[in-house]
Order: C-alpha cells, then sequence, then structure tokens
C-alpha cells in the first residue's frame, strides 16, 4: 500500500491558498464525507480571522460584512457596539465547501469517505475507510467536536467543557446589526447573526446548565422574527472551557497533531472556532512542513492559549445577571463587547 506524507482526518481549515501552509511536494490525503453540508454554525467569521486569514477574502461577497453589534441584557435593555473592522457571516456550507475545493485544487486528494477506524501500523498511520485502508507517515485530527483522533489517541474531552448550541436559519431579517442577549443565569448568549440571505437565529450555553433551552430559543425566535413559523431546530455541541483545566492535554506527537474542535479550541468568552480551527492548522501545517509536528504543542499554546484563558475569566461575569444589567444601562461593555464584536458580529 502507498503511504502518504500527510492525512488530514476532516477538513483542515488552513487557508490552501497559502503555499507556505503546504508542505511543498508532501502528498497529502485530505478524508471528509460529508461535503457540501450545513454545520449548525453562526457562520459568523471575525475581523481577526479576516485579518490573519486574508485569501479568505474572495469568499466575502457571498457572506454578508457588518461593523455593528447590538448586546442586550437578560432585560432586553440594549447598546450598540461599532468594531474596528468588518467582520462578514456566511453558509458554512459555502465557506467550508469552498476551503476543501481549494484544497484539493492545490493538490491534496480528496477521500470523500469516513475515516472509521486508526492504527499505527510499521512507523505508519493505517486508516480505515468504506474504500479500504490509507496509509500516511503524519496524521492531522481536524475531525470536530467527536473527534475519532482525539478519542484514539488523548481520549474523550470532558463534558465539563462543552456547551449545547441551537439554531435556526430563517429567510433574513430586516433587523439593523448583529444581536447579542445574555441570559444573566449562566454563560452564553442568544443570537441573530445575518448572513446574505439568511439569519441565524440561535442559542448556545454550557451543556450542563442546557435546561430549558427549547423554550428560551423558541422565546427568542419568537420576538426576532414575529409572526415567522420556526423552522426546524438544528443543535451540535461545542468546545467551551471553563478554565485552564480544560486544556491540560498534549495535542500533538511525533507523528500527529489535534486542531480546531478536536482539540477544544474555541474562544471560552464567544463561542468562536472557526478563526482557531485555521490558526492552529496553519501552525501544525509549518510544523509537520519543519519534520516536528510536536512541535504544535508549544506553539498553538504560544499563540492563543493566553487569549482563551483571558476570556475564560472574562465570561464568569455572564452568571450575574445584575453585573450585566449594570454594564448594559451604563452604556459601558466595551470589554465584553469589543471581543465579542470582534468575534461574531454580522451586520
Ligand atoms: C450552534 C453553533 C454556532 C457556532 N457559531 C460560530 C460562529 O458564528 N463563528 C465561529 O467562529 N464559530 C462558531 N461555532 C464554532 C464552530 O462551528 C467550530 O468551532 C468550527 O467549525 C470548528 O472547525 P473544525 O474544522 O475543527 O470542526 P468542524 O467544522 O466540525 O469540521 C470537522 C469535519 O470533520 C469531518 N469528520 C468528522 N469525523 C470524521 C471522520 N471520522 N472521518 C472523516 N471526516 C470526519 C466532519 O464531516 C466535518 O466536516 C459555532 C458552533 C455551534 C455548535
Amino acid at each position: 500500500m502507498k503511504t502518504a506524507d500527510v492525512a488530514v482526518v476532516g477538513e483542515d481549515r488552513r487557508d490552501p491558498s497559502r503555499p507556505r501552509a503546504w508542505p511543498p511536494g508532501a502528498s497529502v490525503l485530505l478524508f471528509d464525507h460529508t461535503h457540501p453540508r450545513e454545520k449548525p454554525c453562526g457562520g459568523g467569521i471575525s475581523a481577526s480571522a479576516r485579518r490573519a486569514f486574508p485569501e479568505i477574502e474572495e469568499l466575502v461577497p457571498l457572506g454578508k460584512t457588518g461593523t455593528r453589534l447590538r448586546i442586550a441584557a437578560p432585560s432586553g435593555r440594549t447598546v450598540s457596539v461599532t468594531g474596528d473592522g468588518a467582520t462578514f457571516a456566511i453558509d458554512r456550507a459555502v465557506f467550508d465547501a469552498a476551503l476543501f475545493d481549494r484544497a484539493v485544487k492545490l493538490g491534496a486528494t480528496p477521500i470523500r469517505e469516513r475515516v472509521s477506524n486508526l492504527r499505527r501500523d510499521d512507523g505508519a498511520w493505517v486508516l480505515e475507510t468504506g474504500s479500504g485502508p490509507r496509509c500516511a507517515r503524519v496524521m492531522i485530527g481536524a475531525d470536530g467536536v467527536a473527534s475519532l483522533v482525539r478519542r484514539r489517541l488523548i481520549g474523550r474531552a470532558d463534558l465539563k467543557h462543552a456547551a449545547l448550541g441551537a439554531h435556526v436559519l430563517v429567510d433574513r431579517l430586516e433587523s439593523p446589526s448583529a444581536l447579542v442577549r445574555f441570559f444573566g443565569d449562566r454563560r452564553g448568549y442568544a443570537w441573530v447573526f445575518n448572513r446574505r440571505e439568511r439569519s441565524s437565529i440561535g442559542v448556545g450555553m454550557p451543556l450542563d446548565r442546557r435546561n430549558g433551552w427549547q423554550l428560551a430559543l423558541a422565546k427568542f425566535f419568537t420576538e426576532q422574527a414575529p409572526g415567522r413559523a420556526m423552522p426546524p431546530v438544528v443543535s451540535w455541541t461545542l468546545p467551551l472551557a471553563r478554565g485552564e483545566e480544560a486544556f491540560a492535554e498534549r495535542m500533538a506527537g511525533d507523528d500527529w497533531c489535534v486542531v480546531g474542535d478536536a482539540a477544544g479550541h474555541v474562544d471560552p468568552l464567544t463561542g468562536e472556532g472557526i478563526y482557531y480551527a485555521m490558526w492552529g492548522a496553519e501552525i501544525a501545517a509549518q510544523c509537520v512542513l519543519a519534520g516536528r509536528p510536536g512541535d504544535y504543542e508549544p506553539r498553538w499554546r504560544e499563540a492563543y492559549l493566553p487569549v482563551f484563558l483571558r476570556h475564560a475569566r472574562t465570561a464568569r461575569h455572564l452568571e450575574h445577571r445584575r453585573r450585566i444589567e449594570l454594564l448594559v444601562a451604563a452604556g459601558s461593555v466595551p470589554f465584553l463587547g469589543r471581543r465579542i464584536y470582534a468575534s461574531m458580529t454580522s451586520g
């Protein structure tokens, strides 16, 4: 059996149009059986992500940009903040399929199969699929929150550090800008993110505090889209670290790396994961290219773990209704607003 240099399980969000992000001359197998598909997700791409990955600019016209975010307290009192750059929101079916297609155009071999099992054999990874096994010397696990690669190499992630996200997609609302409304009794928020043709109306909260989420979403939907019938709800889990202990495990070894949701790399305050999946994947690719996949571990920690830890601390404010009400009433949400704005808005 021929052995490839790199196997990427799950769509790798590293932007393949950056030549430096792909090992030149390396043979890359890209396993994903799902595209095109709409992932349950707000689809918000931050201004920071746009700055870090200018290559995704060509996808911006396929979404909707915006510079303002309304932030609401549980009482409904609202302030509006303006960010320092335009964010955009886009259908994940469009965004993800575009990244996948570009990777293939740049030379990755698509294997449109689910990886059902994996093992090490004679110094290589053997990945089992419905159409037979494939081999690679290095493996990157980019296979999302229920990651097979993570389960096999590291173990399941602790559900204490997970959230439920649920939303509906409706024909685009006429709302003036994106909206984030805090619950006040738990972390997380309800949102409206406007894409080009549709709006995502959703709620996200810690998995172990998700009681009443259906009712909260239905109520929020009725307020935001009065008179409209509520479409079917789709829900998913996402990593949401409570604190530093969520990041205790190593996400790399001599011939493997785990990136994105599989590694738990989501902003604990905002739930932003697309940017960190791309950033982590780029670091992983650089380390593989240098022949040192294990270097991914110290490098992702240096690059964005400090942000995660700071935001996990800030997120604790969201569990205090009175604190949020006071901040919004005073119009002083910049410490929250800017961070959330930078992550999640669409116009
Ligand atoms: C409701 C909700 C709203 C969200 N809103 C936002 C937002 O607005 N902005 C934002 O930045 N983030 C948001 N997030 C988080 C964001 O969706 C994720 O952090 C991001 O998609 C992570 O990317 P990933 O590539 O690691 O995983 P995924 O996007 O989950 O991709 C993993 C891929 O791996 C494939 N795969 C899985 N197992 C296998 C296998 N065995 N074999 C082959 N392929 C496999 C899957 O088919 C999938 O395509 C939201 C999440 C939720 C749940």
